[in-house]
């Protein structure tokens, strides 16, 4: 007798696809069973539904100092939008500011999150930072603390970024301590001087953003951190790849022997450029670094996800209001706070405008919206995985639920939706955190603070 048992639902596990029952006790699988049969203290009927592994977004901001205000959620917020999406375990990016002690940071951002997460969570560590006693926190967070992953910043001058100097020691390090090193590739010094030249001619809209960081600097950040990586041996991990070149650099530099992974996020699958130059600074809703692009570049992400060349999508939910935040770069789009907040929507847009449109299939979407993070990231087959033994991380999927994406639907505490009036096919029906119901048909019934820190 298992404590609860989901019954008669279309299973994916890691080989194969099959009608059957999960028991679920002590918060892990404890058999899957093909045709069905098993009892439990609990039945969940799962019948016509899909039933995958928790989802894992791999970038997320929550606590989030930036751009002179904090992002608008907290980790009670953001966690329970993240889990009525499906989302049962996210990886959070610790964002420490220059003077700031990687200890200190480390310790702020996890008594945060264990108070407040609502679902399970990981951190990538930022560094902004690297003297010496920067050095020593971070091989002590390695050893003491189970982080497996640092970021680092080729963008926002004088603010997160790092020179080329410190970066390839940075490499070194991770190489040596076997840490991944994620990027945010784009070049801090070139985009700085194109926005001064344009806001000094007067092109201070929400259109220039993008003509502000085009798709040849984004790329030539790619190349930049793979040349590094290709001279250090270091394993390194590009955020939020957004156009067809920057896809590219990364493939090239993977041909030649460098590990290198790429990671896409939703709005950049789902929304193009043009968004970003609606009239009236709505355009200031849609405004993310690297920004949204041509319809075009489309086509080369879902394509790069179908053929593997890009391996996750995340979301970089850093969720800041319309009115109150924004709006500080009414006059000036180089002070607009960066982020289209998305990480109550990826899994169902992923699958309205990927699966639905024949762009990727159903198993590819639990590859990279859950499986390929956790194996990037250190946690399969704890996570990512429908395995005997693994965490009851899952999820039922409605893939019938017709509707429409809105705000009113949206648990986190942003004031608008980049994906208003947007066509929905497919729901997080039923959703489990280690064996417990937590989120039914869109609202959340889990208890707040239950989410664990995983030590990688
Ligand atoms: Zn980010």
């Amino acid at each position: 007798m298992f404590d609860t048992v989901i019954k008669g639902g279309t299973i994916y596990t890691p080989e194969r696809t099959f009608v059957g029952d999960i028991g679920i006790s002590d918060e892990k699988i404890a058999q899957i069973k093909e045709d069905g049969g098993l009892e439990g203290t609990h039945t969940i009927d799962a019948t016509g539904k899909c039933v995958y592994p928790g989802f894992i977004d791999p970038h997320v901001h929550i606590h989030l100092p930036f751009m002179g205000t904090n992002a608008i959620d907290d980790h009670e917020s953001a966690t329970k939008a993240a889990l009525v999406g499906g989302t049962t375990t996210i990886i959070e990016m610790i964002c420490p500011g220059p003077d700031d002690e990687p200890a200190h940071a480390f310790a702020e951002w996890k008594e945060l999150a264990v108070a407040g997460c609502c679902c399970d969570f990981t951190f990538h560590l930022a560094v902004v930072r690297f003297d010496e006693l920067a050095k020593q926190q971070l091989q002590e967070l390695v050893s003491n603390e189970g982080v497996q992953s640092f970021k680092i910043f080729l963008a926002y001058k004088g603010a997160l970024d790092i020179s080329d100097e410190d970066l390839l020691e940075l490499m070194h390090m991770c190489k040596e301590l076997e840490v991944t090193l994620t990027a945010h590739c784009e070049n801090a010094e070139s985009i700085d001087a194109m926005q001064t030249q344009l806001i000094d001619e007067g092109k201070t809209g929400t259109e220039w953003h993008e003509k502000s960081r085009p798709r040849n600097v984004e790329a030539g950040g790619v190349n930049h951190l793979c040349s590094f990586a290709e001279k250090t041996g270091a394993t390194i991990y590009v955020v939020h790849t957004s156009c067809g070149e920057a896809v590219n650099r990364a493939m090239e530099a993977h041909d030649r022997g460098v590990y290198v992974t790429l990671e896409s996020v939703v709005p950049h699958l789902v929304l193009d450029s043009t968004y970003a130059e609606r009239p009236n600074f709505e355009g200031a809703k849609f405004v993310m670094s690297p920004p949204l692009r041509d319809k075009e570049e489309h086509e080369a992400l879902w394509g790069g996800l179908a053929d593997g060349s890009i391996s996750t999508i995340g979301t970089d939910h850093a969720p800041f209001n319309f009115r109150g935040q924004k709006d500080m770069g009414k006059d000036n789009f180089t002070l607009i706070p960066n982020g289209i907040p998305s990480i109550q929507e990826r899994v169902d847009l992923v699958h309205t405008y990927g699966v639905c449109t024949g762009k990727i299939d159903i198993r590819k979407m639990v590859e990279v919206c859950s499986s390929n993070v956790a194996k990037i990231f250190n946690m399969y087959p704890r996570k990512g995985a429908l395995a005997v033994g693994s965490d009851a991380d899952i999820v039922i999927y409605d893939q019938e639920f017709v509707g429409t994406f809105t705000h009113e639907d949206g648990l986190s505490n942003i004031d608008y939706s980049g994906f208003e009036g947007m066509e929905r096919k497919g729901r997080s029906d039923v959703v489990l955190l280690r064996g417990k119901v937590v989120a039914k048909q869109g609202k959340y019934v889990g208890d707040v603070g239950e989410g664990e820190y995983i030590a990688r």
